[in-house]
């Protein structure tokens, strides 16, 4: 099955908005079998959309469009569907009543502008949105596929899933694809290259590669084989591979979060958290909080900032402030010893450092320099981190709370249970 991407939309060939659509279909596609013809960036011009969506109906099984499907005048892709096809564009009941019925839910009475969405070519279908008004469209014939979804990319994904991914996997013959990618924090790129250096090899497959972000290290996985379970059957072996290799520092896969794998195994254990923050400003009870039902394990989370919040809230000495520094080992251990006593959870963690641009003193309190405190009954542990002037004070604050995460991760997978 040969496919071509469409993305249109003035935003993306101004540069103004990643085309990040083009490349998550691409991937779905191929993982399919597809063959990607062709990746397409077009204005919000309603001609130049419709000789484009000619030309791709004619070389393609399969052209998916994303974008302009909203109720503004610069949207104008339903139009250029009605030009190509040399169709009327006329409203369709069913989904002009579901529109209708997406407003109600919100009690709000529906813009005339929104209208126009319920429209598709004569001869068309609508496909439904399940995450916002702009409904996609497909037309199929005997030369092949095409399919319009909406740019907003949660909208375009679910649209996708809903209703093309089950006829593709119908449709498409060939090899398949099956990828992976598993996230890892708290080791070195380097030393992640030296564990996995064979199974990087070039021309290896299936290919192992490794990227980074926000601390984070990615190691992408992607097998081919000629069937689905073949791939997939290649893939968890590698998988399985790279997880021996590298250990506890994988803490999850796809789009998991260090503080989704610390939430399921506070729950699991039945086990409780709490906060005590300074320089990361309550960003890690942000992180644990992100999680749904991270009311089960984070029971209160503090912001300590100015020093006399630390004495009169927590009860920290102020001698101790005043002898070793607010940035010091005992003053990020007085912090969670105090919060874990005040909220009588099993684990506290705590932050102090100076997270930048200023307000660091070379050389034994640089910017960047970070005390992490973890409390847990039998012990606690203070981890001093230098993580360097040439950071930004987003990124200091940043790899402080994904290795206070981290740290007590760690700590959970050694309790198992017994902290
Ligand atoms: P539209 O449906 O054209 O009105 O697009 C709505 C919004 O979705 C745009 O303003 C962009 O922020 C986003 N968007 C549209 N197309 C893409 C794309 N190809 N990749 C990523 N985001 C997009
Ligand atoms: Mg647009």
């Amino acid at each position: 099955m040969d496919a071509i991407i469409i993305s249109i939309g003035t935003e993306l060939t101004t540069g103004q908005c990643l085309d990040t659509n083009a490349s998550w279909l691409a991937e779905q596609l191929s993982d399919h079998g597809a063959r990607i013809l062709r990746h397409v960036t077009v204005t919000d011009n309603v001609d130049h959309i419709a000789t484009c969506f000619r030309e791709a109906m004619k070389e393609a099984d399969m052209v998916i469009a994303t974008g302009g499907l909203g109720p503004t005048p610069d949207d104008l892709t339903r139009e250029a569907l009605a030009i190509a096809l040399d169709k009327p564009l006329e409203t369709d009941q069913a989904a002009l009543r579901q529109l209708e019925a997406f407003f109600a839910r919100l009690e709000r009475s529906m813009p005339p502008a929104n209208v126009c969405q319920a429209m598709r070519p004569q001869g068309c279908e609508i496909l439904p949105n399940p995450r916002g008004t702009a409904p996609g469209i497909s037309h199929s014939s005997s030369s092949g596929h095409f399919f319009i979804l909406p740019g907003v990319p949660s909208e375009m994904r679910a649209m996708f899933q809903q209703s093309i991914e089950p006829l593709i996997a119908q449709l498409a013959t060939g090899a398949r694809t099956a990828r992976s990618r598993l996230l890892v924090f708290g080791i070195s790129e380097a030393k992640l290259g030296e564990l996995l250096s064979d199974l990087m090899n070039p021309g290896r497959s299936p290919s192992v590669g490794t990227s980074a972000a926000d601390g984070v290290i990615s190691v992408r996985i992607v097998a081919r084989g000629e069937s689905e379970s073949d791939a997939r059957r290649l893939l968890a072996a590698d998988v399985d591979e790279v997880r021996s290799r590298l250990g506890d520092s994988v803490f999850g896969e796809g789009e998991d979060t260090l503080a989704d794998a610390v939430g399921s195994m506070l729950l699991e254990q039945g086990l409780t958290v709490a906060t005590a923050e300074s320089c990361t400003g309550g960003l890690i009870a942000k992180h644990l909080t992100d999680v749904p039902g991270s009311s089960g394990y984070f029971i209160e989370g503090f912001v300590l900032y100015h020093n006399s919040a630390k004495t009169d809230r927590l009860g920290i000495p102020r001698e101790i402030i005043n002898q070793k520094g607010a940035v010091s080992e005992p003053v990020a251990r007085a912090m969670a010893e105090s919060c874990r006593g005040i909220s009588g959870c099993d684990f506290s963690i705590s932050t102090t450092g100076i997270a930048g641009p200023d307000g660091g003193h070379p050389p034994d309190k640089p910017v960047g320099l970070v005390y992490v405190g973890l409390a847990w009954e039998a012990q606690t542990e203070v981890r001093r981190l230098l993580l360097g002037d040439h950071l930004t004070r987003d990124e200091v604050r940043d790899r402080a709370c994904k290795t206070a995460l981290n740290m007590l991760r760690l700590r959970l997978i050694e309790s198992q249970g017994r902290p």
